[in-house]
């Protein structure tokens, strides 16, 4: 038994912090309250510490990251991660050649391949991991899987499979499906297609989730075709990482969210989830135009040696920014590792050449592999965002080759140092509720996300005044501060903020 005495508890209810000790038996918490004596109990002092739930990162891209016990997500004080984000999930099996350059999240795989839901929780439970995992089915992963990166319409016979795989996924207990409208194959699907798969969802009580097919000049028209999803099928709908992308875009926000609102109204389930930076990564592939891409990486290289398909991509591209190119920073560059941490401008300068060809000619130099962090957002509109009622904390944050976005390691601590205690963006409860109850709620994470008696043990032990991180764009794989100690079903997770060997987390199997 673990008693954690004299805290703060911050319930994830959102109901104000009170005095209260925690006593935590085997996997569950035994009780809360004022508990005096308790035989047997390691006794842990939490003066001056708020004790709440375990984080719940409900958008992590942690797939591969969770299997191989990195602890950036526990150091957090992540004790639940959904992965599967932005349409690209470990399983259906991917096949291992032709895939365009955004699948590099996953070249770690070395060649493994995960054929069903099933075997990916499999594989969960015989490595283990800091926390527990829930799977949605990417959508991009499972057009993969049926008829690679063709940009066909699913119809007939190629339709029917993707419906038996994603049914299949469902059966084994995948939260639902995530699509990533703006990358390649996923993109090639349209309105109809979402529809009939996400009507598969439905009947499991799954969830959909949107990284939508557009953050930029089209963002309210991507932000209506999500909605619609959801009144068609009455699938609840999560707007993935919602923000607007470039200056001339940022007026878009107050439409965005009041079309949120008034879907709520009509009945619409829509959640959204955002991060606590201006900027976010993704591969400069993201930025070309989706024909360019179709047939994979080696297709996109072939195009680009023709100089009128190159001039195309070029002004299909420059016509598609809505940031400029020295807002955009290199994080991995294959074989020119100087590079990293210069801006596309910076390079073309030093090369006397214009914004679009350099990214173009550094994307050939590092064979389609190149991972970018673009400033996107206002803080402005960050704030309006986080302090939405149905937006959750994430991190949306993976390790890559170079420079990982500091968001991978700085998430939490970034969010409740400095937006909620240093800015006032929103009382602690409600900034916790966020990090908890709210995203728990939200996916059915049932006995998860509220410190209560009878719940799961899965929990946090921070310092209100010290949470923070040092981890910036430049340095960013930094470990946070102020995070003392993180349970996961009633294990120690991190004792004086360092990660133990305990890997205590569980597959989270979706159960209709
Ligand atoms: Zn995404």
């Amino acid at each position: 038994m673990i008693l954690l005495k004299n805290g703060d508890l911050i319930d994830g209810t959102g109901s104000a912090p009170r005095r209260a000790d925690v006593l935590i038996e085997g996997t569950m918490i035994q009780d809360v309250g004022t508990l005096d004596h308790v035989p047997d109990a390691e006794v842990v002092d939490c003066q001056g510490l708020a004790i709440c739930p375990g984080f719940i990162d409900v958008h992590s891209h942690g797939d591969l990251e969770a299997l191989q016990h990195r602890d950036e997500k526990i150091c957090q004080g992540v004790t639940t991660e959904v992965v599967g984000n932005c349409g690209f999930s470990l399983f259906p099996n991917l096949p291992l050649e032709n895939l365009v350059p955004s699948f590099e999240i996953f070249k770690d795989r070395e060649g493994r391949q995960w054929d069903d839901a099933e075997s990916y929780f499999d594989d969960i439970e015989k490595q283990r991991s800091h926390t527990h995992l829930a799977a949605l089915t990417g959508h991009s992963s499972l057009r993969a899987h049926v008829t690679g990166m063709r940009a066909d319409k699913l119809e007939g016979a190629t339709l029917r499979q993707a419906e038996s795989v994603l049914t299949n996924c469902m059966e084994q207990g995948s939260i639902g499906l995530s699509t990533g409208l703006n990358e390649v194959p996923s993109s090639y699907g349209d309105l109809d297609e979402l529809v009939k798969l996400c009507g598969i969802v439905r009947r499991y009580d799954g969830f959909y989730t949107s990284h939508l097919r557009d953050y930029k000049f089209h963002i309210v028209e991507a932000v209506e075709e999500a909605l619609e999803i959801g009144r068609r099928t009455g699938v609840p709908v999560q707007l993935s990482h919602l923000q607007t992308v470039g200056r001339k875009n940022w007026d878009k926000m107050d439409k965005i969210l009041d079309l949120v609102d008034r879907a709520v109204n009509d009945g619409v389930d829509v959640g959204i989830d955002a991060y606590p930076y201006l900027a976010g990564s993704c591969n400069l592939t993201q930025f070309l135009p989706v024909w360019a891409l179709e047939g994979g990486t080696d297709a996109l290289l072939e195009r680009l040696t023709n100089v009128d398909t190159y001039r195309q991509i070029a002004t299909e591209t420059e016509e598609n920014m809505s940031n400029d190119w020295e807002d955009i920073l290199l994080c991995t560059v294959p074989g020119q590792g100087n590079l990293i941490g210069q801006t596309v401008r910076d390079i073309a300068e030093s090369r006397k050449n214009v914004g679009v060809d350099t990214a173009l000619d550094l994307l050939i130099e590092s064979n389609g592999r190149l991972q970018v962090i673009s400033f996107n957002q206002s803080e402005e509109n960050l704030r309006k965002v986080l302090s939405h009622p149905r937006t959750a904390v994430i991190t949306d944050g993976l390790v890559v080759e170079g420079k990982s976005h500091p968001r991978t390691f700085g998430t939490y601590p970034k969010f409740f140092g400095e937006y909620v205690r240093d800015k006032g963006w929103m009382a602690l409860e409600e900034a916790v509720w966020k990090a908890t109850g709210l995203p728990a709620q939200r996916f059915g994470l049932a006995g998860r996300g509220i410190a209560a008696a009878g719940n799961w043990a899965d929990l946090v032990v921070f310092s209100p005044e010290k949470i923070g991180t040092h981890a910036t764009y430049e340095n960013p794989d930094l470990a946070p501060e102020g995070i003392e100690y993180v349970i996961v079903n009633g294990h120690w997770a991190l004792r004086h903020g360092i990660p133990t060997e305990g890997l205590a987390g569980t597959a989270l199997r979706h159960r209709a």
